[in-house]
């Protein structure tokens, strides 16, 4: 058999594609008739295809890409963890340095006194990891009915079991026999779509009281945490209008209640900070990180606790772990590139300079005649499409239709912008440039355009 390679004609590695890979969140059958784009390398923000395209890459991959593409530094502390050490686990009575080392640092990063940490091998594994822990936590302080984890409509935690449980994607639900037990969605703060004629500020404030009514309806004694994304990734880059987060931190003080700030996409710098809590000023009990933990060089997520969940669980043998939890390839990696993160002043670059100027240019979008909203904080925004910016209104093709023809346009003017629904949305990497940040905004302006044109020329507005 031939050896597959980046010099094959692309047609050929998309016909070997479609007959042997099952794609994630794709309809395999169209994808097989399209044929997959071939990704075959990257550097900075660039992607390059197997035809010899470069696409500018509004995403960060799957908002992971932090530090960009092409660090060789990445590469080499690799190479030398797996020639020292490539695998051991911290089961039984073990641990070793890249552990170590990675969780004194993310003890001194993250905010407040969140000083420890579990790991995973991904952002999915590590809010598993989350609902087992919180109700371990209550049982081991002998309140064993708070078993309850209040989450959002329209919420993404991940893909197994548990996290697309705790997630709130209609779509997710109707397959493969979840929500498990004992998972409760409350509405989401998507002033937007759902805020009628409501001012932000009195639909984050109902919003926000949602949690309050359901741990009253639920019962104090049987909720055991409150999830959030501090800004909406997955659901569309969904920024809650500025009285819903200090009303739920109010709630889950008063009862009691553990807060999850999932940031999976929100942590190291993607809001302008460190973590998205310190950007939206909340105080978790737990943070979930991934993604930009590694730069999305190696898989790694974690659950990073506060002293007073990791001394409760501290008390008792806590019944979980995976293979590769705290595996040492990835945590050198992960270290690595905190350490580039900051001594190279990335994150603080991003928030200083760089997102003031992609704000400025992102809204600038709104004098477009398909954008009603621009939304963006740090280096996350979204934008939502719409027929009528005055009543907000919903196409009356199927919704995501625009929004995936605008996507399209984009891919065929090399950028990467993702959609969900009718709302395009980006998150590119955080070493981006201000020419970059003009670039994006120029072809994202050319694929609305042509959006425009295709969807008017279809009938479709
Ligand atoms: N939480 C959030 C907020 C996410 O955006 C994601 C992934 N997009 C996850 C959890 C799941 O992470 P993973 O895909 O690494 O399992």
């Amino acid at each position: 058999m031939a050896t597959i390679t980046n010099h094959m004609p692309t047609a050929e590695l998309q016909a070997l594609d479609a007959a042997h890979h099952i794609h994630p969140f794709s309809h395999q059958a169209e994808l097989a008739e399209k044929g997959a784009r071939v990704i075959t390398r990257a550097d900075g923000i660039y992607l390059t295809d197997s035809e010899g395209e470069t696409i500018l890459d509004g995403m960060a991959g799957l908002w992971c890409v932090n530090i960009g593409y092409g660090r060789k530094e990445l590469a080499d502390v690799a190479a030398r963890q797996m020639t020292e050490l490539p695998y051991y686990n911290s089961f039984f009575q073990t641990t070793h340095v890249p552990v170590i080392a990675l969780s004194q640092r993310l003890a001194d990063l993250a905010p407040g006194d969140l000083n420890h940490v579990f790991y995973a091998g991904s952002g999915s594994e590590a809010n598993d990891t989350n609902i087992r822990m919180v109700r371990t936590y209550w049982a081991e302080k002998g309140k064993p009915t708070k078993t309850t984890i209040i989450s959002r409509k329209n919420a993404y935690h991940g893909s197994t079991v548990g996290a697309a449980s705790l997630g709130g994607m209609a779509g997710m639900h109707a397959q493969g026999g979840i929500p498990i037990p004992d998972i409760h969605h409350i509405d989401q703060p998507n002033w937007w779509a759902e805020g009628g004629d409501a001012t932000p500020e009195d639909f984050g404030l109902e919003r926000a009281q949602q949690l309050e009514q359901a741990i009253l309806e639920l019962g104090e004694d049987k909720v055991a945490a409150f999830i959030a994304e501090p800004v909406q990734g997955a659901g569309g880059v969904i920024v809650a209008p500025d009285s819903y987060w200090p009303e739920i931190q109010r709630i889950c003080d008063k009862y009691e209640i553990l807060l999850i700030a999932d940031e999976v996409i929100c942590g190291f710098g993607r809001t302008g900070n460190w973590f998205g809590s310190q950007t939206l000023g909340i105080r978790p009990d737990i943070m979930t990180v991934a993604k930009g933990l590694s730069s999305g060089y190696m898989p790694i997520g974690a659950s990073i606790v506060s002293d007073e969940i990791a001394e409760v669980i501290g008390n008792c043998e806590f019944n979980h772990g995976y293979t590769y939890s705290g595996h040492p390839v990835a945590c050198a990696v992960a270290l690595e590139n905190l350490r580039l993160l900051e001594e190279e002043g990335i994150v603080d670059r991003a928030g200083r300079e760089i997102a003031p100027y992609l704000k400025e240019k992102w809204e600038g979008l709104l004098d477009h005649p398909l954008v009603g909203e621009a939304k963006i904080v740090g280096l996350m925004g979204s934008v939502a499409l719409t027929p009528d910016k005055a009543s907000r209104a919903a196409f009356a093709s199927d919704p995501g239709t625009i929004g995936y023809i605008c996507r399209d346009r984009c891919f065929a003017n090399n950028l990467v912008m993702r959609h969900v629904g009718d709302r395009m949305i980006i998150c590119p990497p955080l070493v981006i440039t201000k020419a970059e940040v003009d670039l994006l905004i120029e072809r994202a302006r050319k694929s609305l355009d042509e959006t425009l044109e295709k969807a008017t020329a279809d009938g479709l507005m």
